[in-house]
């Protein structure tokens, strides 16, 4: 499955974030085939709508999706140059699907800043950094390849010009997904590491928390990456109380949900993901697809033989089954549709394959 590298500088709360991420015992229960590694933490996705289908369906419990962070540990200034941790490090994030950076914003003279302040837009720029200058070391690397196929094949030539361009781009300082490379085919093969998505996650206290202006900088900052604000002390006591005490905190500090609800569904917007649901008496549940996949493709994320085998998709938008309170009258009233195989997926769709075997 797909995964965000957690990065960020010394003592910005990448720990305690990461400790409030993992030991989670209801998500253990329901994937108990699952190898949940030390440094991964999976989260699931927040969504209301399987309660509402497992009332329908009856379904004896609800299965949702996840989001699995990586811990990286370890980035230093010079990672690029491979001093100790650094090539580990680079390593681990090309691994990686999407770049997950936590960002200090809480304000405590008790914990030490690297830099010796509290500066978001220069923590991102030492990150940014460190990445750039390793693609820069691949590009250089890769370019007389390049350019020695290019001078033999007519149809090598546009990789040469985007490698040469992206070279362009990252000596000016700015990350390929920035600049919007992310999706180039031909710098694919290169696996750069700043072509992937970025999500900054912003350690805040409740200040910024409450303050939406502060918060609506801070994602100018960042764009076109992904923004998230929580507390990650908050999130760590979190994981220790009961439901009741949980609310009694959150409304303390004047949040509706866990910050980490919201990192789980930036994640899988950072990372191009979406779900569609199934229900029956054994489960509602949510299956996680690329946004843009056709309905035997999604249909494979349940079995590969329910994409080999597929015939058709019986689809009703959760909305429409909801408006007509079971899957019976949903039918009746025309709004259960039958789809081929070229139909692509909406976030939503209620889906029963029918398939050969
Ligand atoms: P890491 O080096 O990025 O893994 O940072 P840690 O998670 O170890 O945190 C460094 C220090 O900052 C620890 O003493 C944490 O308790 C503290 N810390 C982490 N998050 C917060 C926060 O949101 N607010 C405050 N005040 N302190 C925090």
């Amino acid at each position: 499955s797909l995964t965000l590298g957690i990065v960020g500088l010394p003592n910005v709360g990448k720990s305690t974030l990461f400790n409030a991420l993992t030991s989670n015992d209801a998500l253990a229960a329901n994937y108990p085939f699952a190898t949940i590694e030390p440094n991964v933490g999976v989260v699931p996705l927040p969504d209301e709508r399987l309660d509402k289908l497992a009332e329908i369906f009856g379904s004896a419990k609800t299965v949702p999706a996840t989001v699995s962070f990586v811990d990286i540990a370890g980035l230093v200034k010079g990672a690029s140059e491979g001093q100790g941790l650094g090539n580990k490090f680079l390593a681990n994030i090309r691994e990686a699907d999407a770049i997950c950076q936590v960002i200090r914003v809480f304000d405590d003279p008790d914990v030490v800043h690297v830099d010796g302040r509290v500066d978001p837009s220069s923590d991102i720029e030492t990150i940014n950094t460190e990445l750039i200058l390793a693609d820069l070391q691949t590009l250089e690397k890769a370019l007389p390849r390049l350019e020695k196929e290019a001078r033999t094949h007519k149809d090598k030539r546009p990789a040469l010009e985007i490698a040469q361009q992206a070279k362009e781009i990252l000596d000016s300082g700015k990350t390929l997904f920035a600049a919007g490379m992310a999706d180039s085919p031909e710098l694919r093969e290169l696996n750069l590491l700043t072509t992937k998505p970025f999500l900054y996650v912003f350690n805040a206290d409740e200040g910024v928390l409450s303050d939406e202006s502060k918060q609506a900088e801070l994602r100018e900052l960042v764009a076109p990456g992904d923004a998230v604000f929580l507390d990650a002390k908050v999130e760590e006591e979190l994981k220790e109380l009961d439901e009741e005490s949980q609310r009694e905190l959150l409304e303390s500090i004047g949040q509706s949900e866990p910050g980490l609800n919201a990192m789980a569904r930036a994640g899988f917007h950072t990372l191009g993901l979406q779900t569609y649901l199934t229900a029956g008496p054994k489960e509602a549940r949510a299956w996680t697809i690329h946004q843009g996949w056709t309905a035997p493709q999604a249909a494979g994320v349940i079995h590969t033989d329910f994409e080999r085998g597929f015939i058709k998709a019986e689809i009703v938008s959760f909305e429409d089954l909801v408006a007509s309170g079971s899957m019976a009258d949903a039918k009746s009233a025309g709004k259960v549709r039958m789809e081929g195989k070229d139909y692509v997926m909406i976030d939503g769709d209620v889906v029963e394959f029918r398939f050969n075997v």
